[in-house]
């Protein structure tokens, strides 16, 4: 049987791993005591070990979750070394007690004054020879009143988390002094409280060294508050002083057994009285057995349900589809590989060069309306256009200026950096989004590492590429060629490009027509604020001339609101430039421009539509080269290297994790596993079982 009760622990912790629930629980043993009743000193005494944190102040803050391991004799009869591990700390092997004793005692003072004391339990595995296969669950010690620096909740705090664990189907350790009268024992009346017949309470009375022998062997009897599993007399006084070589452990139990040994008659074998912690060692170990036995049947039930209920669970939701942490990494890694490969058709040459084109004609727009369409002479030029007599070499050299500012006005507005920036910033743009999108709004910090490897990489080349995007099109600073072909295909877009200016011209008059009510209350308000531009002009000039000293005219502008007044300057505008657009755009219709290269001075707007062109498509080539190209060749591989290949295996867990969908499934599948296994250890038990039938073990 000795080997079921070990069997069952393991499977005991396994079941705390997979849920907290009462359900899945396995017997352990709880030991409960008023503080100094020597709650500790019985745990050390039954470790062989002091280990527990010492104080005066209350030093047990969290429960602690003690497994004993029995590790038998080798082969070789050496004996197997003693040691202690917390499993959630990671710490390993700990041969040496002082340092258990050290890490609980920083564990308990780690609980925040105000809490006092905490739920969470500390896990503690201590593997000996000379240890039973046990688990133990020591608790704060229950108090009376609470000291000046503890908060007034701390007494019910404490019975609270006790009543917690005392419940079924665990066993209680009740600790007395023999020497404080047990009607006044706090452990005693919690346990009465939930095993009124006292079916699962064990009583231990310490210190029985400090009453005389008679009285103690009457409290053992257990008659006045009597237990099921009776009482067991100790005397475990741990904190003796060190006067021998001997452990502290060692003068304890051989003080206990001299003690025993002198009160024969009291506590010898006739008595039936069960003293000394040798004892105490065994009953637990008879009590845990049989209670683990009794369990078995009902966990083992309890087990299949639940594994049936998570299997079906496991296969309705996921299709019975096993993920681990490193497959979705992967994936996500992949989805974004292929996410971004799509999006990065959005950055073949055509559609840069498009772009590019796109925000050079607004370029040109503004230069032609710089140079062009707000000089008085714009109709001249008109006029010499339609004038097929005039030679282009007739032409006044005024115009013949104005083409090469023009011309070098765009050249030199910085088309390197604003090209590059442009598409720096689709790129940058293009990323954010992918790192806002599924699944990595699940992932702020691989989000955001994503977007800082990418632009890190941008910001590498963006002065280098401007820099070569601009040495590229320093020819055209100083001229540019145009042949015939080029010139036709300019004027075909000059012509798009004015007509699309017009027709927003035309909807935003419209508009405003709309807005003021129509076209005779427009009318009426361009002609008047025509009219008060043109007086005040004249004011203007009669001052200069000194004739007009007057006060400012008042009044007249309150005929209509100012908004409308706004809105009828607004329209002056768009009607000017309507007028403007409709006189070039039949220029660029007529045999003149349809002339060719030649004809560059009188349609401006062709020649400067080809040399953007040229921009572009130079300045695409070269963006291509020096930043597409090697940002498409960069990125993947931070991806590899900075986004996964740095992550541990707890990083990529961690990971895998933050995505709720993802925890919920890896979750699911690991309580399945658990559980499984769990059954399956329990189902290999099934032979040791004390209801199992021999007669199918014969066949
Ligand atoms: P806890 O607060 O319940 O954990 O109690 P401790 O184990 O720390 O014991 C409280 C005090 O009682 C310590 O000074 C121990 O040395 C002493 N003590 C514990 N058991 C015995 C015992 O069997 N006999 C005597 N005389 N003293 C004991």
């Amino acid at each position: 049987l000795m080997h079921l009760t070990k069997k069952l622990i393991e499977i005991r912790s396994m079941l705390l791993s997979i849920d907290q629930s009462d359900s899945l629980k396995l017997p352990s043993i709880v030991v409960i005591g008023s503080q100094s009743s020597g709650k500790s000193s019985v745990l050390e005494a039954i470790v062989g070990h002091e280990f527990l944190p010492k104080g005066n102040n209350m030093v047990t803050r969290r429960p602690i979750e003690l497994t004993l391991i029995h590790t038998p004799a080798k082969g070789d009869g050496k004996t197997p070394e003693e040691y202690g591990e917390f499993p959630s700390l990671g710490f390993g092997k700990i041969t040496n007690f002082a340092h258990i004793q050290q890490t609980l005692t920083d564990l308990n003072l780690a609980v925040p004054p105000e809490e006092a004391v905490s739920n969470d339990p500390i896990d503690l595995r201590i593997y000996s020879p000379h240890v039973p296969d046990l688990t133990l669950i020591d608790l704060p010690g229950y108090i009376q009143i609470a000291s000046m620096d503890q908060p007034d909740s701390l007494k019910e705090k404490i019975a609270g988390l006790c009543e917690r664990y005392i419940r079924e189907p665990n066993i209680i350790l009740a600790v007395c002094a023999a020497d404080v009268d047990l009607a006044n024992s706090p452990a005693l009346r919690a346990s009465r409280k939930v095993d009124p017949l006292g079916l699962r309470t064990i009583g231990v009375v310490t210190k029985m060294d400090l009453v005389p022998p008679e009285q103690g062997a009457t409290i053992l009897t257990g008659n006045r508050y009597p237990l099921h599993l009776g009482y067991v007399g100790v005397i475990a006084k741990s904190a003796g002083k060190k006067t021998s070589l001997l452990s502290a452990g060692a003068v304890a139990k051989r003080s206990e057994q001299d003690y025993f040994g002198s009160h024969r008659e009291q506590f010898g074998a006739s008595s039936s009285l069960m003293v000394g912690t040798d004892t105490l060692r065994r009953r637990l170990m008879e009590v845990l057995e049989s209670s683990m036995a009794s369990s078995l049947h009902g966990i083992t039930n309890a087990v299949q349900l639940e594994l049936e209920e998570t299997t079906y669970q496991f296969k309705v939701q996921y299709n019975d589809r096993r993920i681990t942490a490193e497959s979705y990494v992967a994936e996500t890694v992949d989805a974004l590989k292929a996410r971004f490969r799509d999006l990065s058709t959005q950055f073949r040459k055509p559609e840069v060069r498009a772009k590019l084109k796109a925000m050079l004609d607004d370029k040109v727009m503004d230069v032609l309306e710089q140079l062009y369409w707000v000089d008085k002479r714009a109709l001249e030029l008109g006029a010499l256009g339609a004038d097929s007599k005039v030679k282009p070499g007739d032409l006044d050299a005024y115009w013949r200026h104005k083409l090469e500012a023009a011309s070098s006005l765009l050249t030199k507005s910085g088309v390197g950096r604003d090209s590059t920036l442009l598409v720096a910033d689709g790129l940058r743009a293009l990323i954010d989004s992918i790192a806002a999108g599924e699944p990595f709004n699940y992932h702020p910090s691989a989000a955001e590492r994503l977007v800082q490897f990418s632009h890190a990489i941008l910001r590498d080349r963006i002065g280098l590429t401007s820099d070569q995007v601009e040495n590229c099109i320093k020819p055209f600073k100083y001229e540019v060629d145009v042949d015939e072909r080029e010139w036709e295909q300019g004027r075909g877009r000059a012509m798009e490009l004015f007509e699309k200016e017009l027709t927003m011209c035309e909807v935003k008059l419209k508009d405003i027509r709309k807005k003021v009510g129509g076209s005779r209350r427009l009318n009426g308000l361009i002609g008047y604020v025509k009219e008060l531009e043109e007086r005040a002009k004249e004011r203007k000039n009669r001052r200069l001339a000194g004739e007009d000293n007057g006060p400012e005219e008042e009044g007249e502008s309150y005929r209509y609101p100012p908004a409308q007044i706004l809105d009828a300057r607004h329209a002056i505008l768009y009607g000017d430039r309507l007028a403007i657009l409709k006189l070039r755009l039949a220029a660029l219709k007529s045999k003149r421009c349809k002339g060719g290269p030649e004809n560059d001075v009188i349609c401006p707007e062709v020649f400067l539509n080809v040399v953007a062109d040229k921009l572009a498509y130079t300045s695409t080539m070269f963006i291509n080269i020096e930043l597409l190209d090697h940002f498409f060749y960069q990125f993947p591989r931070e991806i590899d290297s900075r986004l996964i290949y740095d992550l541990d295996r707890n990083e990529i867990v961690e990971f895998a994790r933050e995505n709720p969908i993802i925890r919920c499934h890896l979750d699911l599948q690991q309580r399945k596993d658990k559980l499984e296994e769990v059954m399956k250890q329990l189902n290999s038990l099934s032979t040791l079982r004390p209801d199992s039938q021999p007669t199918q073990r014969r066949q």
